[in-house]
């Protein structure tokens, strides 16, 4: 046995790369990551997946830390040809990015497994982590707005998540089976950490996948999740807007009432200290530590922070 900690996080894009690059940043850790496929679509016939590639390009420090998703130093010569020839381009794609997808949609055409090929990915990019999905069937976030269903990228990107969102769809979700490669990341971890993640559209198409929610069950790991509001409020992102709109409490009670009956505890910034009660009632033991991460030094201070809370007990790290 190695003696490190064998961690699987569950992560969507931005917020959920910064929990993994913390958790790769620790000797300590063996990290595997469990991805959201649910954002992928389709551009000029080639096959997008936002929030692994952000996964990707930031667990091998090609990430562009100005936007948090996207490569840095990047070019946009492929996009201005695309556009000068009338194609729709409101998706921004780089040149270098257009590569990955390039290489991505060759091998899917051949037949081959999207988690093989994101595992090659991430080995030839020379990350230590275990990138791996949920499934390896296409499944696809649509959101209901006034003016109908939107695709994801649709709402996010082209709409700039203005509308509001009524309801949430995982097209495909009821045939997708998940990889043996993520059930058993479940399996055999030490410790299971749900992201600060987007609860509805990042993380819950992780979980909707048929056997990825009964492997978190069965598995002997305890189930620690990270509040992806501080103060009722988002870092970033829709999370919050969608939480109300959906009926939910937006803020750490919200996020604990979602995540109930499957997380042991749920870690929540010290500015949330006073919903400590109401979280402990909803069944999830708050714990309460600094989770903001806006630099490399914080991201691996959080990551040490919930391997001491392991280490220590649950319990026993009580608020
Ligand atoms: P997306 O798929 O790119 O939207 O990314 P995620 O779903 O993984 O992450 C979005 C969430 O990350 C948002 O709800 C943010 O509030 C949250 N987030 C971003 N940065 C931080 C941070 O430093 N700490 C915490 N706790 N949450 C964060």
């Amino acid at each position: 046995m190695s003696g490190r900690i064998r961690v699987t996080l569950l992560a969507g894009g931005v917020g959920g790369a910064k929990m993994a690059e913390g958790f790769a940043a620790c000797d300590a850790v063996e990290l595997s990551v469990i991805g959201n496929v649910a954002d992928d679509a389709e551009f000029h016939g080639l096959w997008v997946s936002p929030d692994i590639d952000t996964m990707l390009y930031t667990l091998s420090g090609r990430i562009n830390r100005d936007q948090g998703w996207g490569v840095a130093d990047e070019g946009q010569r492929a996009l201005d040809v695309l556009d000068e020839l009338g194609a729709d381009t409101w998706m921004f794609l780089g040149d270098k990015d257009f590569g990955l997808h390039i290489y991505r949609t060759d091998r899917m055409r051949h037949g081959h497994r999207p988690q093989d090929i994101t595992r090659d990915i991430a080995e030839r990019f020379g990350i230590a982590a275990r990138v791996l999905l949920p499934t390896d069937d296409q499944v696809q976030t649509r959101v209901k707005t006034p003016d109908g269903w939107l695709g994801f990228q649709e709402y996010f990107v082209r709409q700039r998540c203005e509308p509001m969102v009524t309801d949430i769809v995982f097209e495909g979700i009821g045939d997708a089976l998940p990889t043996t490669e993520a059930l058993d990341a479940l399996e055999q971890a030490d410790l299971i950490v749900i992201a600060p993640s987007n609860p509805l559209v990042s993380i819950a198409p992780i979980l909707s996948v048929g056997g990825i929610e009964e492997a978190i069950r069965a598995a002997r790991a305890p189930v620690i999740a990270v509040s992806p509001l501080i103060a009722g409020r988002v870092v970033k992102g829709p999370a919050d807007r969608m939480m109300r709109a959906m009926g939910m409490r937006a803020d750490a009670v919200g996020v604990a009432q979602r995540y109930a009956d499957l997380a042991d505890a749920l870690v929540i910034d010290h500015a949330d200290e006073a919903l400590v009660d109401e979280i402990d009632a909803s069944g999830v033991q708050a714990i309460c530590r600094d989770i903001l991460m806006p630099d490399a030094t914080a991201k691996e201070r959080f990551a040490n922070d919930l391997i001491a809370i392991y280490r220590q007990g649950l319990g026993d790290a009580a608020a």
